[in-house]
This record gives C-alpha cells, sequence and structure tokens, in this order.
C-alpha cells in the first residue's frame, strides 16, 4: 500500500480545536487506512469508521505513538474509486483536494466519538483473543458495502444528535478559520439524509425559536426598568412633602458646595505637585552646576514646602470626598422617603 503524504498532524489539531475540553488530556488515534493490514479494517469501503474500542484492535498500527487508551478513528486516504478495495497501488488524488475529504471524514468520525457515552470503551477485563476476533467482525463489516436492510433506517448511527454535534463541530472550525468541506458532512443522501446544509438552516431557526423569546424577556426587563426609574423621577418632581423638599435642596446645595471644594482642592494640589517636582529638578541641576550650598539649601527648603503642602491637601481632599459620599447617602435616603405614599 502507498503512504499518502497527507498531514495527519494537522488533522488531529483539527479535531483538537473543535473539541478542546472534550479531547483534553486523552490521546486521539487518527489512523490513515493505507497503513492498516486487510485484514484487520484495511479493506474498508468506508470513508472513515470508528468503534468505541478501535484502539484496541489497531494498537499493532499505532505502534510507538500508542500513548494508552483513547479515542480512535480510521480515515480513508486510499484512491477515492471502486478500487479502493482491490487496487492500492493506483495513482496517487491530488493531496489538496485529498487533504479537505479527510478533514471532513475526521470531523465526522469525531461527532461519532463524542456523541458515545464516553469517548472509548473500558476494556480492563478483556481477553486478548476476544479483541483480536472483535476487530475481525469490525474488519468484515466495514469491508462489504451497505446492504439494505429493511428493518433498519439507511442514517442508523446519524441521527438528530449525531447531525446537531457535527455541525456543531463544523461551525467551530468554520470560526477556527478552517474550511471543512459540507459536502456529505452528516452522511448524505446514501443514508437518506437531506443535505447537510438543510439541517444547518433548520438548526439556525431552531436557535432563532430557542433565543428569541429570552431576548423579548431582556428587552420587557430593560423597558420595566427605564420605566421604573421615570415613574421615581415622577414622584421626586411632584413630591409636595416641604420638610422632605426643604431637607433634599439644603444637601444638594451642601453637595454642591463640596463638589466645588474638591475641584479647587484637586486643581491646587495637582500645581502643588508639580511645583515640587520642579524644585527637585532645580535641586539636582544646582548640585551638578557646583552651585553654593546656601542656594542648594533654599531650593531643598522649596521643595521640601511644597511637598509637606501636597501631603496636607491630600488629606483635606479624603476628608471633602468623605462628606461628599455621606452627602449622597443623605441624598438618597431622602429620595426614598420621597416615594413613601
Ligand atoms: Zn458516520
Amino acid at each position: 500500500m502507498k503512504p499518502t503524504t497527507i498531514d495527519f498532524g494537522k488533522i488531529e489539531r483539527l479535531c483538537r480545536t473543535v473539541a478542546p475540553i472534550d479531547l483534553a488530556g486523552v490521546p486521539l488515534y487518527i489512523v490513515p487506512q493505507s497503513r492498516i493490514p486487510a485484514q484487520f479494517g484495511g479493506k474498508s469501503v468506508c470513508d472513515g469508521f470508528t468503534t468505541p474500542s478501535l484502539d484496541l484492535y489497531l494498537r499493532d498500527v499505532i505502534g510507538p505513538a500508542w500513548q494508552g487508551r483513547g479515542p480512535c478513528m480510521v480515515i480513508n486516504d486510499l484512491p477515492d474509486s471502486d478500487e479502493k478495495h482491490v487496487d492500492h497501488d493506483v495513482e496517487q488524488p491530488d493531496p489538496d483536494y485529498l487533504e479537505l475529504d479527510l478533514c471532513r471524514t475526521a470531523l465526522h468520525e469525531l461527532a461519532h466519538i463524542l456523541e458515545r457515552p464516553k469517548l472509548y470503551r473500558d476494556r480492563k477485563e478483556v481477553e486478548p483473543q476476544r479483541i483480536i476476533f472483535e476487530s475481525l467482525v469490525i474488519s468484515h463489516a466495514v469491508s462489504n458495502e451497505k446492504v439494505d436492510e429493511p428493518t433498519v433506517p439507511p442514517f442508523q448511527g446519524h441521527e438528530a444528535d449525531f447531525i446537531r454535534i457535527a455541525l456543531h463541530l463544523r461551525h467551530r472550525a468554520d470560526m477556527a478559520g478552517m474550511l471543512v468541506p459540507l459536502y456529505n458532512f452528516c452522511a448524505g443522501r446514501l443514508y437518506g439524509l437531506s443535505h447537510a446544509n438543510r439541517y444547518r438552516e433548520a438548526l439556525g431557526t431552531h436557535h432563532t425559536e430557542v433565543t428569541a423569546p429570552l431576548l423579548a424577556r431582556l428587552q420587557g426587563i430593560r423597558d420595566t426598568m427605564s420605566a421604573a426609574e421615570s415613574a421615581r423621577r415622577r414622584l421626586w418632581d411632584t413630591c409636595t412633602d416641604r420638610a422632605l423638599l426643604a431637607r433634599r435642596a439644603e444637601i444638594n446645595d451642601m453637595l454642591t458646595e463640596a463638589h466645588k471644594k474638591a475641584s479647587e482642592i484637586r486643581d491646587e494640589l495637582q500645581s502643588c505637585r508639580e511645583r515640587a517636582k520642579s524644585d527637585r529638578a532645580d535641586v539636582e541641576w544646582a548640585k551638578r552646576a557646583d552651585r553654593d550650598r546656601k542656594q542648594i539649601e533654599e531650593l531643598q527648603n522649596r521643595a521640601m514646602q511644597n511637598e509637606s503642602k501636597a501631603k496636607d491637601l491630600e488629606s483635606d481632599l479624603a476628608k471633602v470626598e468623605k462628606r461628599i459620599g455621606k452627602l449622597e447617602r443623605d441624598e438618597r435616603e431622602v429620595r426614598e422617603l420621597m416615594l413613601e405614599p
């Protein structure tokens, strides 16, 4: 069998990008069909397949890359034709097209993996002979074209949950800028299914149906809150309780005064800090210029005076800000009283 030049690491990265939490800390085995002996799935006619114990069936093929149990998928990298399972020595397909096809198959198989209750089946107690037997059964199943069974719907294994997961994964791939073909993505016509686009459209409508009432509710809450705010304002504006009105006016006057004071202190504080900074620079300059000690001392004193004044102003400002906080609380209390009937 001719090996392909496909970068399977890239396909694994795609899977981990779209399912980062599900696959965190777990090995993911993506096995190219071209590496599998015919008797263990190498004669598969499928684009890909996965089973909950596939990593055990293919342990020898995985070889040194084996890092313990993990979800496993086979993806068919052999030329896409009827010769797939007859002649493995045919010409290689265009690697670019093949890679995109394999990405699609990988996401499809990943959707099957994620649809399981667990990523893989725990087989601690199982006999090795049992694993060989199972792998031969699977190999036989994937080596033969699907036969229509009247009792089994053709889409078996690709029902609503699978389609939802698969399209979700593909949407995440889109968001990550990794474009994966949609054609046959959800198994398609051979399985009695619609085109994946139709499911996407249906999901889009479903999403709107589910979220629209929530959005409407949010809007309702916003409208109600805004109406309540207007109602409160009306009550304040039309309040006739003279005592409360006088108290509110008094507090508001004090607040205006306090804000004015704070603003003055801030301005003064800023210029004081600037003066202190420039005095310090003058001291440095005088030292470098070898000025006499008296002049340097004078400059230092000036800087210290400004620094000390700045400290006093900071403390004054803190007091005024505290007072503003208290007045604002008082004002809120008066407004609450104004709402009482
Ligand atoms: Zn499938």
